[in-house]
């Protein structure tokens, strides 16, 4: 796999994986909207300065067919990881799921056309698993394991969720029709940890944002979400780039916890410095209030108060992963938001 096209490479967690490979020393090609835009990989050059492997920069856009074809030409495996994480679109098919889907068959295709690529992970997420928190209940499961999938989120409801679902599936029915590149499927839990940029506009960064800035204060919402390290889950890809044996779906998830446990690890790492919510929201006041943090009735009635188990046993056995623990990814990102002037 020694050069390898990372798709989002300049994103939250792509940067991490490009991060990884080079210094491994793969030949890695990231792929930019507009190659132009060298502030989106300036952080990513100065790493390939400074470590064995070599960056190579493609332009390429998820929603322009073929936009891939020359860019995987040459590459043993793709990191297939671009797709947008905003949950406040105006128009979720053209904002989330036309990037998501047609991204991902744009992707898959040049994997197929390149004749080379014979290995391609794909960035999918927990919410290809399961829509709705209360899912756990309706289903009478005691737990999330890959072998469920989301079967609860629409356009309209949840519609990041749907994207994701909707590009999984459509990732392993394209790979069941061929047998010339394998498909390993990466469903990480709620990313956070340091970040190399600070121009991402993943939902990782602004949560954080939003709870160091006070946004919160008045109460946390009990809503329960697995959290993982952004350098595990890039640790993750790189194992199923590169292990023989990896197959299928991987949950990536260290811990299940709501956003008051979230918040007391970070009150106790730093002690005093910032407005957090000391008690969870009752759950009528996210009814009254959930518009204001972008919830709906529907999406509170269905998530709020609601805990979720999610087993990551096989990242765990097959890949081998080791879990940073989350006190220590919230210690790194909050230092590391401090450092580069981000919660402002
Ligand atoms: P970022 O927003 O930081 O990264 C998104 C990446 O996708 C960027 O590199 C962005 O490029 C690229 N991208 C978006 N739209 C297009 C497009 N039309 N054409 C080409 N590239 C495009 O988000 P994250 O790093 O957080 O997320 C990356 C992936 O991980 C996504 O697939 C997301 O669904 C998944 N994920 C994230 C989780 C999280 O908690 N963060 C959890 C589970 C899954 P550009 O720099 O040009 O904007």
């Amino acid at each position: 796999m020694s050069t390898t096209l990372v798709t989002g490479g300049t994103g939250f967690i792509g940067s991490w994986v490009v991060k990884q490979l080079l210094e491994k020393g793969y030949t890695v090609r990231i792929t930019a909207r507009d190659k132009n835009r060298k502030d989106k990989f300036a952080h990513l050059s100065a790493i390939a300065d400074a470590s064995s492997g070599t960056l190579e920069v493609w332009e390429a856009d998820l929603l322009k067919q073929g936009s891939f074809d020359e860019a995987a030409k040459g590459c043993e495996g793709i990191i297939h990881i671009a797709s947008p994480f905003i949950l406040d679109v105006k128009d979720a098919q053209k904002d989330l799921v036309d990037p998501a889907v047609k991204g991902t068959q744009n992707v898959l295709s040049a994997a197929s056309k390149s004749g080379t690529v014979k290995k391609v992970v794909l960035t999918s997420s927990v919410a290809s698993v399961h829509g709705d928190s209360v899912d756990m209940k309706d289903q009478n499961l005691s737990e999330f394991t890959e072998e469920q999938w989301n079967t609860t989120s629409t356009l309209t409801h949840q519609p990041y969720s749907f994207s994701k679902v909707q590009a999984e599936k459509s990732a392993w029915k394209i790979a069941d029709a061929q047998s010339d590149w394998k498909l390993v499927v990466i469903n990480p839990a709620f990313v956070l940890g340091p970040t190399l940029i600070e121009s991402s506009s993943s939902e990782s960064l602004k949560v954080m944002r939003d709870m160091l800035k006070g946004k919160f204060r008045t109460g946390a919402a009990e809503l329960y979400f697995g959290f993982v390290d952004v350098r595990d889950v890039a640790k993750a890809h790189v194992l199923a780039l590169e292990s023989d044996t990896a197959e299928g779906r991987h949950i990536i998830s260290e811990r299940v916890m709501n956003f008051l446990d979230m918040a007391n690890v970070i009150g106790a790492e730093f002690p005093g410095k910032y407005k957090l919510p000391k008690s969870l929201a009752p759950k009528f006041m996210m009814y009254l209030m959930g518009w204001a943090f972008g919830a709906t009735i529907k999406f509170v009635k269905q998530n709020i108060g609601y805990p979720i188990k999610l087993n990551s046993t096989k990242s765990r056995e097959a890949l081998g992963l080791e879990y940073i623990k989350v006190e220590d990814t919230i210690k790194d990102m909050v230092n590391q938001m401090e450092d580069m002037n981000m919660v402002r």
